[in-house]
């Protein structure tokens, strides 16, 4: 694993390309109505914003002008996207941590937390835990520690891909954990690892050692941003951005995401496949500081503006945010979220029906069962998707295929979405749950036109329901 001393392996790309006089600059300024539904017709076709048109959405205050962002991203959401949500649980491997990051319980200095790396048999009973819920998709969440080096994360990545109860199987596994130097991440895609994650937290210099201090690993400003370019060069191609927002200037954290973004589109031809936003929440031993608070409404702001502004990448929601501002902002365009979440080591099976701060990274605001959180997708019109047939068909990197591909999301993705709604249903489903989303798979299926795909998918729903056969995606 790299230490502070021999981090001299930066990518090709690596330079601070955070201007922040210019990113300060973009965001004093004013938006009329005219500049403004331009940049919305922009979005509204599907075309990546540029910063300055990102800076107009965010400088439009005015009601009447928010309510226009709102509505072209619920617009752009409803016609682009469709009404799928995929659905994932965190999974924290290890919270020793050699940083001292402000906003964080697991940061070094916090002597009363309770420490703990899953052993292998822990971990073992975690994904049986999850799968018995019903889950596919987990990301793995390591604090940044020698012991969780790259071979460590990769150990842990096969022992949960290998890991069955019952018809559970996880099929897709992400992580978020500290950078890596290219030979790590080589270790972790060649493991099969879906997205590497890696938040900056915050784009603001001055901010960013203000909560980190200088003598940490992540400390180093650099060394972070340039991250995922080495991720992409070492060849994993899917990678996720995100900053915590509350540490600066909300307006500012989301330019420099796209920022970011377009770095990387620049340099690897491939953008961020997903964009995280987690809003700062209490944490054990940790004062929060207000100066940058980030309320309802300009949360709602920034999520519509993020959607506008990279029509194509996956936008992650987590139960950081509590069930009613969750079921607002799905609204703008999200793809994805976690449910049942337990984010307390060994919490999927050793957690009550509350929180242990003591045991846990922050706060969480939304710990709805995954049954409960399906059945309300379900009712609110949303097809709840365990979907992982892209990254297991190689069909990653170029993301945009989706919408680039005529019909790609009727013929690929809606079916792949109802048949793991189906498997779902069959297998772990309370009575509920399942009389919803049978009724919903029902309704789809009306929607979709006749044709060779359509018998295709009767016959597999009809497979999954009737025997023992699962994981059939186009
Ligand atoms: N240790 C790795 C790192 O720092 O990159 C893994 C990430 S950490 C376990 C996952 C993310 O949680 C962090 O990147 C940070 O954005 C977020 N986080 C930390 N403390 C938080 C808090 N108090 N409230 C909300 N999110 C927090
Ligand atoms: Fe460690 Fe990550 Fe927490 Fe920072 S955010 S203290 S690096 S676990």
């Amino acid at each position: 694993m790299t230490s502070i001393a021999d981090k001299t392996d930066f990518s090709t790309s690596a330079n601070d390309f955070i201007d922040e006089g210019r990113l300060h600059g973009l965001l004093d300024r004013k938006t009329d109505d005219a500049e403004l539904r331009d940049v919305i017709a922009k979005s509204m076709a599907k075309e990546p914003l540029a910063l300055e048109e990102t800076a107009v959405l965010l400088a439009a205050d005015a009601l009447e002008q928010v309510e226009a962002i709102f509505d072209a991203a619920r617009q752009l959401k409803r016609d682009v996207y469709g009404n799928r949500i995929v659905l994932f649980a965190p999974l924290y491997i290890g919270n020793e941590c050699t940083n001292d990051c402000a906003y964080c319980a697991f940061r070094r200095s916090n002597k009363d937390v309770v420490r703990r790396t899953l052993d292998e048999a822990e971990l073992r009973a975690q994904v049986e835990a999850l799968e018995k819920m019903g889950h596919k998709r987990l990301i793995l969440v390591f604090g940044e520690h020698p012991r969780y080096n790259a071979e460590f994360m990769a150990k842990c990545v096969h022992q949960v891909y290998a890991t069955h109860v019952g018809h559970g199987a996880i099929r897709r596994v992400n992580i978020n954990a500290a950078p890596l130097d290219h030979a790590g991440y080589r270790i972790v895609k060649e493991a099969g690892i879906g997205t590497y994650q890696i938040f900056q937290e915050t784009y603001h210099h001055d901010t960013f050692a203000k909560v980190h201090g200088t003598n940490t690993r992540k400390g180093d400003y650099l060394w972070r941003l340039d991250g995922l370019a080495r991720a992409m060069e070492a060849g994993c191609d899917d990678v996720g951005i995100g900053a915590l927002f509350g540490l600066y200037d909300w307006r500012f954290e989301v330019l420099g995401l796209i920022a970011h973004g377009h770095h990387l589109q620049k340099h690897y031809n491939v953008g961020p496949h997903t964009l995280s936003f987690p809003r700062l929440r209490p944490a054990h031993g940790v004062k929060l500081d207000e100066t940058y608070h980030v309320n309802d409404d300009e949360f709602k702001r920034l999520v519509a503006i993020l959607r506008l502004s990279v029509p194509y990448a996956g936008l992650i929601l987590t139960a950081r945010e509590p069930p009613e501002i969750r079921r607002e902002v799905m609204a703008f365009g999200v793809s994805q979220i976690d449910a049942g979440t337990r984010i307390e080591l060994a919490g999927y099976t050793e957690g009550g029906s509350d929180q242990s701060m003591d045991r846990e990274q922050f706060h969480i605001g939304d710990i709805r069962p995954l049954d409960e959180v399906m059945r309300d997708l379900l009712t609110d019109g949303y097809i709840p998707s365990f979907c992982t047939a892209c990254y297991r068909l190689g069909r990653t990197g170029e993301h945009f295929m989706e919408f680039a591909i005529p019909g790609f999301i009727q013929n690929l993705c809606t079916p792949n979405a109802l048949t793991t709604l189906c498997e779902y249903l069959v297998d772990y489903a309370s009575p509920e749950t399942r009389q919803a989303g049978q009724k919903r798979i029902h309704e789809e299926l009306e929607r979709l036109p006749d044709g060779k795909r359509k018998t295709e998918l009767l016959d597999r729903l009809k497979r999954i329901e009737e025997t023992e056969e699962r994981d059939l995606y186009f």
